[in-house]
């Protein structure tokens, strides 16, 4: 009789334990420019995300104090999405001044800054270490998921989406890179080309039935797991949901349950 509850009760354990583990692979967006709103949203998502990605829209108005404010609301540091695309001189000192002003654990550069471009990130990078010791992970963005085939090739991109974004991450590996941003949609083929060890971030996610928005490239929370994705970037889903951090534990545990 009493083995029953027992047994009942180690499945919702296990389920707990890989909702947490889920959600910290969820980099959420703070796409907002309202310094009280972002830390309110920062310390709502507090256990809820593992990280709290920093955009253009943010930095812009409230720079390095901005992001660090953010990163003591949420109690981790942030993931500095910049995409930095200039000289290799200029990208090198924008990495050390990131990483030494806002001690992120993840920064971009765009990969369409090429070869010469990424190395003197990852060495930049490379000679810093942030507040915690390590240095921050440097990714390249391949192709932005809010483009498709007509986008890119209307940008000038020769060939199809995919063999764009395999080029530019293998391009990124042999720079000394860490990883690449590409949606889910390349993500399997990301990883059967780069190995274990090249981080994978995929925005463009949306659950159920969330409105896609600007993005073109999307997949669900569980495509985007079951197809090789370490990170999930999801911004307007979580942080304009009535309830941020309830919106984010759904998320987790989609992302957690059968694909
Ligand atoms: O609101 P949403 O979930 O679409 O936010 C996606 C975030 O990921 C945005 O901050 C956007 O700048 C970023 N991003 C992207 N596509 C890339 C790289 C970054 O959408 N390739």
């Amino acid at each position: 009789m009493s083995a029953a509850p027992a047994a009942a009760a180690a499945p919702a354990v296990v389920e707990r334990g890989a909702s947490q583990r889920a959600a910290e692979r969820i980099v959420c967006a703070i796409d907002t420019g309202g310094l009280d709103e972002a830390r309110t949203l920062a310390r709502k998502l507090a256990g809820a995300v593992g990280l709290l990605k920093v955009g253009l829209q943010f930095y812009v108005a409230h720079g390095a104090a901005g992001a660090n404010a953010l990163a003591e609301a949420h109690g981790a540091p942030v993931f500095l999405d910049l995409k930095f695309h200039d000289i290799p001189n200029t990208v090198a000192g924008a990495v050390r001044s990131a990483a030494a002003a806002a001690a992120p654990a993840m920064l971009t550069v765009h990969a369409a800054g090429g070869a010469a471009m990424m190395r003197a990130a990852a060495d930049a990078a490379g000679r810093i270490a942030d507040r915690a010791g390590a240095r921050p992970r440097v990714l390249a963005v391949t192709v932005l998921t809010s483009f498709d085939e007509s986008d890119a090739a209307a940008a000038g991109m020769a060939g199809r989406i995919g063999d764009i974004v395999r080029r530019a991450a293998a391009l990124a590996q042999e720079c000394g890179l860490d990883g690449a941003v590409a949606s889910a949609r390349e993500t399997a083929a990301l990883r059967a080309d780069r190995g274990p060890d090249f981080t994978l971030v995929a925005p463009g996610v949306r659950p159920g039935r969330a409105p896609a928005d600007d993005q073109k490239r999307v997949a669900t929370p569980a495509e985007a797991i079951r197809r090789g994705a370490d990170y999930l970037v999801i911004g307007r889903p979580i942080i304009r949901a009535a309830d941020p951090a309830a919106a984010a534990r759904r998320i987790a545990a989609e992302m957690a349950g059968p694909p």
